[in-house]
């Protein structure tokens, strides 16, 4: 009986928990609208998605006179901009521009890359880089990921300068040219800054977007603030035998062993951790969301084991939002149909959750095996620091992303993917990751895909954020 009554009381506490778990009101004054030249804007935008800037991993394969042209191109484009600005040309193809504020007291930094992925013409619809426009869509590689923001920085400081606005604090525009292959560009930007003892009060990458539909139970748009990202990990596991013929093969070989680890590496995970962001993205998302889930996040205190269960054996994005995760890419055997393999290799690509080291993760993978083997480490990074949601930085951005989407969710939350923001944690403690672009889950998936391609305003609106970003610095 007093077990009943106890479940009992459980349950409306529970309950009330959920009932209680409301979304927290916001009084934001909508942003006044901004007399921006849209027809220049969408021209300017077409212009730079036709520089053919693909990076590669071998330097010596990229075209250097396309991210020339796109150098030159800014200078035609935006002549304002390099009227006011000190421009610094930093490492293989960083772009480094300084507006000068009324002070230097709290600098900012506002990112972006002019580096593309490939694109594979015949796949698409519209040639990838004729930056076609066509039914209210712009066409191209690097519409998305991420010219985008390069273009609106440029386009918000040109319409601004023309109005002889200058910034409360002095702005710098990173802009690398070797995003997509880790390039050493980012990197030698923040060497720069740090030799002058540039401390900024916030650093603004890509990263975040605003979307709709990506939480369970919320219908919402959601406008999501990277603060941090997962660090990365190539792994190349080696394994040896006598190899030999095929027709006489041994009761145990290699190729049993690498098949154990590849079904131990998707059956038994590094243990996880719901971090800072993703706590509070479950906080802020949760309270929007409808009742059933609302009493799940809630009560977190009780619920987060069925969570980490349901995540865990759903793999896929809610699991990589808690734990370090490892997915084999890449298999090598013998040569021949009909001879054993002396050695076999596995690749496997990590992505470490703050809380796992490289050294970490590579302890794990080798734990899972039991005989002979030999592990390289091919690539490491570790995963970057975590900024806090709970800054004067992340609270000016979410007032400015409410002004102009009253209607959004702004939450905080975990990249599980790299930028070159991850350099700037070195220089500042508020580093944050978002994108003013409001797009569908549709036009996400295009990125490093076929037909990229964006909204025209969409492209209008993000320029619209960065003017009122820079306006509303202190
Ligand atoms: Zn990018």
């Amino acid at each position: 009986m007093i077990i009943m009554y106890l479940l009992l009381i459980l349950v409306i506490f529970l309950l009330i928990n959920a009932v209680l778990f409301k979304p927290v009101q916001h009084s934001v004054k909508e942003a006044s609208p901004e007399a921006l030249n849209e027809a220049l804007i969408v021209k300017n935008f077409s212009r730079l998605i036709q520089h053919k800037t693909v990076s590669h991993l071998d330097s010596e394969k990229m075209d250097m006179k396309e991210f020339e042209a796109f150098q030159k191109s800014l200078e035609t484009l935006y002549p304002k901009v390099h009227e006011t600005c000190d421009r610094n040309f930093i490492g293989p193809t960083g772009i480094l521009y300084k507006w000068k504020g009324k002070s230097s007291d709290k600098p900012i930094v506002l990112m972006s890359h002019y580096d593309v992925v490939p694109a594979d013409e015949e796949s698409w619809d519209r040639p990838p880089f004729s930056g076609e426009i066509k039914d209210g869509v712009i066409w191209g590689r690097g519409t998305i990921d991420t010219k985008i923001t390069l273009l609106s920085i440029m386009e918000s400081a040109e319409y601004l300068i023309n109005q002889e606005f200058v910034p409360a604090n002095d702005i710098y525009f990173s802009f690398a040219g070797d995003e997509e292959v880790s390039g050493p560009s980012a990197q030698a930007i923040v060497s720069h800054l740090k030799s002058k003892h540039v401390k900024p009060a916030m650093v603004l990458d890509e990263g975040g977007v605003i979307i709709e539909g990506i939480f369970p139970g919320v219908d919402k748009k959601t406008a999501l603030i990277g603060l941090g990202e997962k660090g990365y990990l190539d792994l190349e596991v080696q394994f040896q035998s006598q190899g030999g013929h095929a027709s006489a093969p041994p009761k145990k070989g290699i190729t049993g062993q690498m098949g154990k680890l590849m079904q131990d590496l998707e059956s038994k995970a590094m243990k996880s951790e719901f971090t800072p962001p993703v706590k509070e993205l479950f906080n802020r998302l949760g309270r929007h969301s409808s009742f059933g889930y609302r009493l799940i996040f809630a009560n977190m205190w009780l619920t987060k084991p069925l969570l980490n269960m349901l995540f865990t054996s759903q793999g896929g994005q809610m699991n990589a939002l808690i734990r370090t995760t490892t997915a084999v890419t890449k298999l090598e055997g013998s040569k021949a149909f009909n001879v054993l393999p002396p050695n076999g290799k596995i690749g496997i690509n990590a992505r470490l959750l703050n809380k796992d080291t490289a050294k970490d993760t590579q302890a794990f993978v080798s734990s899972l095996i039991k005989g002979d083997h030999k592990i390289n480490v091919v690539e490491s990074r570790e995963a970057s620091p975590l900024s806090s949601h709970d800054s004067d930085s992340f609270r000016f951005l979410e007032k400015t992303i409410l002004s102009l989407w009253p209607d959004a969710i702004v939450s905080p939350y975990l990249m599980i993917a790299g930028t070159d923001s991850r350099h700037f944690h070195d220089i500042s403690d508020h580093v944050y990751r978002f994108a003013p672009i409001e797009i569908t889950k549709e036009e996400l998936s295009l990125i490093h895909s076929n037909n990229e391609r964006m909204r025209v305003e969409t492209v209008i609106k993000s320029v619209a954020c960065y003017v009122k970003i820079i306006r509303g610095l202190s």
